[in-house]
């Protein structure tokens, strides 16, 4: 594999790089989980938009720059270098624009992909039930046939950002008799601000409110809103749930990044006769430079016109784990208070608890790579 970038790649590089200098706020903006900081990352994915940089691989009809995973992977690697907010349209754009792009008409992605991709419509992910998060298929929510559309009833959970967001997307019960849980689910979007909807936000671990659980009461959906056939809702989740464990929703220019400036504090901060600690630090390194070789990898994958399937749970595994190791490591490093400070490390350390947990609990996931990937016998289930 060729690990060097082309004159073009560079140059799309330089310009990325200028860009994000003369306009990454000089101050971070507050946390997106709370509604002042919600409403400013909107602002912002208003600055990236306007020249084209909040959606760079999308076509250019939908507001991106038609860009491929190459370059695409650069502008991640520059973004987060730049100390860019993080991205509060990250639901729409990583999870359910794929999705449009894999299932939906024309007409839909007309409709939906240019406001998605200027904030102005900034979508939740209503999947999770109380009972149901990792046996999804369990799901009991359900959407019964009314003219020109679907009555929605039910109760989602842990909806992030739901409890400021405009419109969500997820998976329904439309037929209850169909013979395995499977079957009989449509994939739709709806409204959170259509009558029936409640939205009642749940506390964090650190208190910001963001997350939400969704009651639906008889919620009309127009058939316009369904994605794909209905009844088809399952096969169209799995191309989504492979696009939140792979490579979309944590590029490793996050990572990097993050292990540059661990690298600082340590150097900064860092006691050097604490070699334990100094270990750990080089142990971010090697895997952040692992994690990037590995998504180079895919992405050559993915430009020979491979796809990349149940190795995305390896890909989940890694990063969610690489996040908590990396976090602690800069929590050791500045102290026994450091969970207690509103700082650069404390918010994404807390954050990163979540990661073994949401897009498919790390559990699941060991499941699928013994299963699917090595042949190993069939475990708990
Ligand atoms: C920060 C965060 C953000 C989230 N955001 C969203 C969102 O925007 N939209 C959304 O729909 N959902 C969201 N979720 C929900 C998330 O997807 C679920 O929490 C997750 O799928 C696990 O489901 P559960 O909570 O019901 O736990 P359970 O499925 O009840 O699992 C509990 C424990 O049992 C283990 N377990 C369960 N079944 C098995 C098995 N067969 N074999 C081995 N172990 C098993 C699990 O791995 C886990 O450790 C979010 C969660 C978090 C933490």
């Amino acid at each position: 594999m060729e690990l060097t970038h082309t004159a073009d790649v560079e140059a799309f590089r330089a310009e990325a790089r200028d860009w994000l200098r003369a306009h990454v706020p000089a101050r971070p903006l507050p946390s997106l989980e709370t509604a002042e900081g919600f409403a400013a990352h909107r602002e912002w994915e208003a600055v990236l938009h306007a020249e084209r940089w909040s959606v760079v691989s999308w076509p250019e009809e939908y507001g991106g720059r038609g860009v491929d995973i190459v370059k695409w992977l650069v502008f991640e690697e520059e973004y987060w270098a730049a100390g860019a907010p993080g991205r509060v349209s990250q639901n729409g754009i990583n999870l359910l624009a794929p999705t449009l792009f894999d299932h939906a008409s024309v007409q839909q992605r007309a409709r939906v992909l240019p406001s998605m991709a200027s904030g102005e419509v900034i979508w939740a992910q209503a999947w999770s039930e109380p009972e149901s998060g990792s046996d999804l298929a369990s799901l009991r929510s359900r959407a019964v046939r009314t003219d020109g559309g679907w009555l929605l009833s039910g109760q989602k959970t842990w909806s992030s950002r739901a409890a400021f967001a405009d419109r969500a997307f997820g998976i329904f019960r439309t037929d209850p008799d169909a013979a395995r849980p499977h079957q009989g689910l449509t994939y739709l979007m709806f409204d959170l601000r259509a009558p029936g909807v409640t939205v009642r936000p749940i506390g964090r671990l650190d208190g910001k409110p963001a997350f939400a659980e969704l009651f639906l009461d008889r919620v009309f959906v127009p058939d316009e809103d369904v994605i794909g056939e209905p009844g088809q809702g399952w096969r169209i989740a799995m191309s989504t749930t492979g696009n939140e464990r792979g490579l979309t929703l944590r590029s490793p220019g996050r990572f990097l990044a993050a292990a540059d400036r661990l690298v600082g504090l340590w150097q900064e901060q860092g006691d050097p006769a604490d070699t334990a600690l100094r270990d750990r630090v080089a142990d971010a390194v090697v895997g952040a430079r692992a994690y990037e070789l590995f998504t180079w990898a895919n992405a050559a994958r993915f430009a020979a016109g491979e796809t990349i399937g149940a190795e995305s749970s390896l890909n989940k595994v890694f990063w969610s784990q690489y996040d908590i190791a990396l976090h602690e490591t800069a929590l050791d490093l500045l102290g026994a208070d450091a969970e207690l400070a509103d700082g650069a490390w404390a918010e994404p350390w807390v954050f990163s608890l979540a990661g073994p947990i949401y897009a498919g609990t790390n559990e699941i996931q060991r499941d699928i790579i013994a299963e699917r990937l090595l042949g190993l016998p069939k475990g708990r289930r």
